[in-house]
């Protein structure tokens, strides 16, 4: 499992390049992040929350958390309808922000062997790659808050941050664990992102 990045860490706020080359190297780090997601009971995941600043992006959305889609260069070329939706995020563990989103949507993205692909789709799902593409431009769910609430969410973060890393080095699940599975809730109670 690789290494979660936090709020705060710039790596989630620096631009991220194309993927260009499709070899071993990049099926190797798409699997790790599928790893990384699932250990970490996440529904999504995008490369600079692992601190790869490539446009890669992987979604599990599925029931048994068995389904995992990788996605390399994803682009978000058609939206339709709005819905507003509590979510979380791995990188900023016990923050829950309502987000007003696309409801579905259509993205274009590359397999881990160039191949290109279309997918259209609604729900969690569409919420899930919307969300990680933001992650690709450098845009966190903190930035869809009021001032206010931001500004309250901003001081007692470095505590919270504390505590998730006691937690993680503890080898407990960050952000929750089975003694408290309300924590988890993300989106309808159906993961982190
Ligand atoms: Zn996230």
């Amino acid at each position: 499992m690789m290494d979660l990045h936090y709020y705060g860490d710039p790596v989630l706020r620096r631009h991220t390049g194309p993927v260009k080359r499709f070899d071993q190297d990049l099926k190797t780090l798409a699997d790790e992040m599928v790893t990384t997601m699932h250990e970490s009971h996440g529904i999504g995941l995008a490369a600079p929350q692992v601190g790869i600043l490539r446009r890669l992006i992987v979604v599990d959305v599925s029931d048994e958390h068995d389904e995992p889609v990788i996605m390399v260069n994803p682009r978000v070329t058609r939206r339709n309808g709005e819905h507003a939706d509590t979510e979380g995020c791995l990188s900023i563990p016990t923050l829950q922000v309502e987000v007003r989103r696309a409801r579905d949507i259509e993205v274009i993205f590359q397999d881990v062997n160039g191949r290109e692909h279309s997918m259209r789709g609604k729900g969690l799902w569409a919420r899930v790659v919307q969300h990680e593409v933001d992650h690709l431009d450098g845009r966190l769910i903190v930035d869809y808050m009021t001032a206010e609430s931001r500004a309250e969410f901003e001081s007692t973060w470095p505590e919270v941050l504390r505590e998730a890393l006691r937690r993680r080095a503890a080898g407990l699940t960050v952000g929750g664990d089975e003694e408290s599975p309300e924590a988890d809730a993300a989106v309808g109670s159906e993961g982190e992102l």
